[in-house]
């Protein structure tokens, strides 16, 4: 046998076990919630260390940030009380005037938030079309940015961005750089090791995986002063995770490479079924050797694609809607990166104004039996086009 004395648990059994958690009076191998707003000074009248107050944080939510620090190689993370609130900020804490370049098209409620911030006079804002580096070589020559904001794989239509080569276009200008990476969580994609400064996850989503929370976490891979100010943002406007809710998602997160294993291997095999349908026009999902994205998905997403994809169906917008809901599997609801499968009529989700494919049903595929998910979409298409 080798000298296995320096043998280090690999990511998987750490995250499993919770970072081997063992609470230090009782033995117990699963955390308490603490949901005490204050903490009482010591004899000296000294505070004692960590907490103080609810907002500066809590235990769970501590050692929730801890486990997410080890799955993204991060040298800190922040957990916020919903992704929003994590993006926010990040916009937030950019100085008054700083210029940001983003995808044309990407999470509906980021952009929003984006566009109030330049409508105020806060930001100004320029775009690019996600996964097109060329564009954003441009955007990035035409105007200073100070942030350049990356989705990938980019809702609803997952185009796939380089990590790497759009850290480098930032990196060049001087500008920081965040990927939103929540449909692919750090288990396949370390968005820290490819070059992003931050690294944003809408935690609601894969980490916790049982639509039960909603969570967001921002992951660096270098502390600055820009981090101590997104720290402070947090305390301030008190948008940290509830310790309820981080014991919930260290719950979630015990199981996160199982699941996400198995909601790739569906994805794909439902890609696979519904590419050339006669009554589907066109799959968006990049573990498909025929999309666009592949090549790169394929080294940044650890060789398994995510659990999100998108069908544009042939026929009418009411079409699509009517497939959305005849389908008795798949639960007609928004979000994603849970255990169920859930689709939705983006359109109808965006809002108005909002560029997305008027016959596009987002498919957020679980961890249920891929033949009864093929079934289901089968049969709601055939009453949908009857
Ligand atoms: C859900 C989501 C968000 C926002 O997160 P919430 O937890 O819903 O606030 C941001 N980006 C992406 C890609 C998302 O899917």
């Amino acid at each position: 046998m080798s000298d296995n004395s320096n043998r280090k648990p690999s990511l998987t059994t750490r995250v499993a076990q919770a970072l081997r958690f063992i609470e230090a009076e009782t033995g117990a191998v699963v955390p308490s919630i603490q949901p005490a707003a204050t903490y009482a000074r010591d004899e000296n009248y000294d505070i004692r260390k960590p907490y103080f107050y609810r907002r500066d944080g809590n235990q769970a939510t501590s050692h929730a940030e801890a486990i997410i620090a080890e799955l993204e190689g991060a040298a800190d993370s922040l957990l916020f009380a919903s992704g929003m609130s994590a993006c926010t900020a990040v916009i937030e804490h950019l100085p008054t005037g700083a210029h940001v370049v983003a995808p044309r098209v990407m999470y509906h409620g980021v952009l929003h938030q984006l566009q109030t911030y330049a409508a105020n006079g806060r930001i100004t804002l320029d775009f690019y079309t996600a996964g097109n580096l060329g564009e954003l070589a441009e955007a990035v020559a035409r105007q200073k940015p100070s942030l350049v904001w990356v989705e990938t794989p980019n809702n609803p239509n997952w185009e796939v961005t380089d990590i790497e080569a759009a850290s480098k276009i930032a990196h060049d200008a001087g500008a920081k750089l965040i990927a939103d990476c929540t449909a692919t969580p750090p288990n396949i994609t370390r968005a820290l090791d490819l070059g992003a400064d931050i690294s944003f996850h809408s935690a609601t989503k894969y980490l916790n995986g049982h639509s039960d929370i909603t969570a967001g976490v921002l992951s660096v891979r270098e502390i600055g002063p820009y981090w101590d100010e997104i720290v402070l943002i947090r305390k301030l406007q008190g948008t940290v995770l509830h310790s309820f809710d981080a014991y919930m998602l260290i719950r979630g997160m015990r199981t996160l490479f199982l699941r996400v294993e198995k909601c790739c291997k569906n994805a794909m095999a439902v890609a696979k079924h519904f590419e050339g349908h006669k009554h589907v026009e066109v799959v968006h999902y990049p573990g498909l050797p025929s999309d666009p994205g592949h090549e790169v998905a394929k080294r940044q997403t650890n060789g398994q694609f995510g659990g999100m994809l998108s069908i544009v169906v042939a026929g009418t917008e009411q079409t699509a809607i009517d497939v959305a809901r005849y389908c008795e599997v798949f639960y007609p609801a928004t979000s994603l990166g849970g255990v169920e499968s859930l689709i939705e009529h983006r359109k109808t989700v965006s809002g108005v104004g909002f560029p997305v494919h008027p016959r596009l049903l987002r498919l957020s595929i679980g961890i249920e039996d891929a033949d009864d998910l093929i079934y289901d979409l089968e049969q709601a298409i055939a009453r949908a086009t009857s």
